[in-house]
């Protein structure tokens, strides 16, 4: 089975608070691409063909694991993030940030920090333990919750290539416009 690359479950010009359309034609059509390239590549022939993409970033090992776990953690990434800002958690979930974080602000902290000192390139997770407990991952590279069977609720790309057209430089500036885009309801979906 090919893997596939997803279409943006946005329209590329409506997240202009956030991404331009120059940078998601890049992120998307260029590295999300290439990742879902190298994969379909790799699996050609063998018995990873015939498995699911979670399948993959389980059993394979190196570069073949890595490209589909980036496969996956930007799949993932794109649902993440809403056309509409000012979105805000529902109830439930809300009383799962306080039991966990202490509050919303104060989660929205531990995120924001854990998205900025990650040192290189990465992602950071928000996830759930089989206890259901939640907690902020800090992984680097092509790091999913998959292969530490956990469950993902929410994540931020932090690879340069995800803010250095909008915001050069400035991870902080790009982690807080992150924060306002977040779709909140898809986050609650995942619990
Ligand atoms: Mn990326």
């Amino acid at each position: 089975m090919k893997i596939t690359l997803n279409e943006l479950p946005f329209k590329k010009e409506s997240l202009g608070k956030l991404f331009s359309k120059e940078a998601l034609d890049f992120h998307h059509d260029k590295h999300h691409a290439a990742y879902v390239n190298n994969l379909n590549g790799m699996i050609k022939g063998t018995d990873f063909e015939k498995m699911s993409l979670e399948g993959i970033i389980k059993k394979a090992e190196g570069y073949m694991s890595q490209n589909a776990a980036q496969v996956y953690n930007h799949d993932f990434f794109w649902k993440c993030i809403s056309e509409e800002d000012g979105n805000e958690p529902g109830e439930k979930l809300r009383k799962e940030l306080r039991k966990y974080f202490g509050s919303y602000d104060t989660f929205i902290d531990k995120f924001s920090q854990a998205a900025l000192t990650l040192f290189g390139s990465g992602w950071v997770w928000l996830a759930m333990n089989k206890d259901d407990s939640l907690e902020i991952l800090q992984l680097p590279n092509s790091g999913t919750p998959i292969t530490l069977d956990k469950k993902p609720l929410l994540c931020i790309d932090v690879w340069e290539h995800s803010y250095y057209i909008d915001y050069r430089n400035d991870r902080a500036k790009y982690i807080e416009a992150f924060m306002q885009a977040v779709d909140w309801e898809f986050v609650s979906s995942n619990l």
